[in-house]
């Protein structure tokens, strides 16, 4: 399932007391394009709370299955529902990975939420402004409250004094400490299951992307912004 957020819902009928989306915009779980899909009328309600919809992709013309949040408390019965395509291979991206992280502050996901939201319905405004936020909410989070009335330049200044990047390589010096299991099985002294395997496979992409693959995206990145300006 990956959520559709309500910048990419063109637009939305009226079904009960809810506002639900009937066009939409999302990538085809089919052909991968960046499609439109008008949901079909012909709702089947699972239960209270959801709905599922089928839509053809306006490029291949595959179906895809929609599922349709509905808020059932009366409080939040004004807010628009939810929306999620059945795509089995797709995720939210990094969306995904903080939103159930309880060391991410949850003022940061919610910015960071919006900013994606705002970036797509093509508000390049609203996406400066929120990605504002999120950088101001990332810094905070590592440099406390003592920042705040520093530029956003001296807060960053300040960022690597204040976490510290080398925790997780330092960690895996004790990991393959000569006397641990985990060093006897990369020595082949201690058999190796297929769970181990997978783990170990999962950390060296890790380790990878911590050392290779980050860094270098955001020197590029920061590279070809200047170079614009
Ligand atoms: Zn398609």
């Amino acid at each position: 399932m990956r959520e559709i957020l309500p910048g990419s819902i063109l637009s939305h009928i009226q079904y009960g007391y809810q506002k639900v989306p009937k066009k939409v915009k999302s990538q085809c779980p089919s052909c991968s394009k960046t499609s439109e899909f008008v949901l079909k009328a012909n709702f089947y309600q699972v239960n209270k709370t959801g709905l599922f919809a089928e839509a053809n992709c306006s490029e291949c013309k595959k179906p895809a299955v929609f599922v349709i949040m509905l808020n059932d408390d009366s409080i939040h019965q004004k807010e628009e529902a939810g929306l999620y395509i059945y795509d089995p291979l797709a995720t939210n991206g990094p969306l995904d990975q903080i939103q159930g992280n309880k060391r991410i502050p949850q003022d940061l996901v919610r910015s960071f939420r919006s900013a994606l939201n705002v970036s797509q319905s093509k508000d390049n405004s609203a996406t400066a402004v929120m990605s504002k936020r999120v950088l101001e909410s990332v810094l905070k989070n590592f440099n406390g409250d003592q920042s705040s009335g520093q530029s956003l330049s001296e807060q960053f200044d300040q960022l690597p004094k204040n976490v510290d990047l080398s925790k997780p390589i330092q960690a895996l010096s004790h990991l393959v400490h000569p006397k641990s299991a985990f060093y006897e099985m990369l020595e082949l002294e201690r058999e190796i299951d297929d769970e181990t395997a997978g783990l170990l496979i999962e950390l060296l992409e890790g380790l990878i992307e911590y050392l290779y693959v980050l860094p270098e995206k955001i020197e590029s990145l920061q590279e070809r912004i200047e170079k614009k300006y």
